[in-house]
């Protein structure tokens, strides 16, 4: 498993071409930069996956989910460090299991107290399909998890990749894993010049993972892999004096190991201009807060009251024809969060300002909202994403860091 930098969405991007990964094609000759004879090759595989292993066994870090190799933990470690760091991850991870110790305590809790223990990890359709995935482990196989990789990747929320590692790390199946550190570690390895992310070079990886992969540890062998992509063939700075597949590796050889792997130009992110309102009740110390549709971005969460506006006026109009109308109630600008997700940059300008005569609340309100509530910030008790911590942060200067 990983300790790594920040993953990309490798599930689908590096998920084999045709939606399973290819059979093992163990001893086939290297391709690519790599020259030899296939029995050179198959030799080359197999002192790559030694000193791999020898290395990981001397230098892997100590973390929580690398201490008990149940199906359980390695499934929620993985699903938690998607696009995120290994020292966030970690007390979410240990909160999430000692609050849900197996899957069948995970199936049977409610979607809102799952969402708000995960409340600042990010990526909350995450959180909303473990929950799912739980269910689904619960009712087809009654608690316990598949140990093929094919019958994992049919649950719901498991791709190619997280069924590699479970099937790999918690059964011992001789099961191949491509993620984001993975693929920059073949690329260099294998002097993989084409760009990483084409559904020929994701094939290759996929095939070039299987070949390596030892019948032997097979998990420790894709542990190794995750942990070298992300402690020593870092994507800037390779340690590759520190890496103990310095005299194996095609890239290095050729001094071209900061030029793989080959990432091609990232698009513009767009820009979305949101106006909030914070909205106080000073004398019951909470906040309004409006919660979020299923199904949509951030939903399920809790949040000040946001929407796409213009300006302060823009924003209270439309945000009273959703059912949200502030009365006489007195909002300033005071200040401005930007949040940034891969596929869109938000740039938030936050109203604040205490309740007063004549706001009112429908019951049902209009999409992206379902309901408003007035809520402790400091305890909502409900699923709260860092963007709404964010904005409450701007309106009230205590809690700004
Ligand atoms: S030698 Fe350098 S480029 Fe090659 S795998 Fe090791 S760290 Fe990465």
């Amino acid at each position: 498993m990983k300790g790594r930098q920040k993953k990309p969405a490798q599930l689908r991007l590096f998920a084999p071409a045709g939606g399973e990964a290819p059979a093992l094609t163990r001893g086939a000759p290297v391709t690519g930069l790599t020259p030899g004879a296939p029995r050179e090759a198959a030799a080359r595989d197999r002192e790559i996956a030694r000193a791999l292993g020898a290395w990981f066994d001397g230098s892997a870090r100590d973390l929580p989910w690398r201490r008990d190799r149940a199906p359980y933990a390695v499934w929620l470690s993985e699903i938690m460090l998607q696009q995120t760091r290994v020292e966030t991850v970690i007390p979410y991870f240990e909160r999430f299991l000692q609050r849900y110790p197996d899957v069948g305590a995970l199936a049977a809790a409610e979607i809102d107290d799952v969402l708000h223990l995960w409340s600042g990890l990010g990526y909350y359709r995450r959180a909303r399909q473990l929950h799912a995935t739980a269910r689904e482990v619960t009712e087809r196989y009654g608690g316990a998890f598949p140990e093929e990789a094919e019958a994992l990747r049919a649950l719901s929320g498991i791709g190619a990749y997280t069924a590699g590692a479970i099937a790999s790390i918690a059964f011992g199946k001789q099961a191949p894993l491509v993620d984001g550190n993975v693929a920059r570690v073949l690329a260099r390895v294998e002097g993989i010049d084409e760009p990483i992310k084409s559904p020929a070079t994701v094939k290759r990886l996929w095939a070039t993972a299987a070949r390596l992969l030892p019948a032997e540890r097979p998990g420790r062998f894709n542990e190794a892999m995750m942990e070298l992509g992300a402690t020593v063939c870092t994507p800037r700075e390779p340690r590759c004096d520190a890496c103990p597949l310095e005299r194996l590796c095609v890239a290095r050889a050729a001094g071209r190991e900061r030029e793989l792997p080959v990432v091609e130009g990232k698009r513009a992110v767009p820009v979305v201009e949101l106006v909030s309102a914070v909205v106080a009740d000073p004398e019951a110390g909470t906040l309004l807060f409006a919660r979020r549709r299923e199904g949509g971005l951030f939903g399920g969460l809790w949040e000040p009251p946001m929407i796409e506006a213009l300006s302060a006026a823009d924003a209270r109009a439309r945000l009273a024809a959703l059912g949200l109308a502030f009365g006489r109630t007195r909002l300033r600008e005071v200040g401005r969060v930007t949040h940034v997700l891969t596929h869109r940059r938000f740039e938030i300008t936050v109203l604040a300002g205490p309740r007063h005569a004549g706001l009112s609340l429908r019951d049902e309100l209009g999409a992206p909202y379902e309901k408003a509530a007035w809520l402790d910030p400091a305890r909502p008790g409900v699923g709260v994403s860092t963007l709404a911590r964010k904005v409450i942060a701007a309106a009230d200067p205590e809690q700004k860091d």
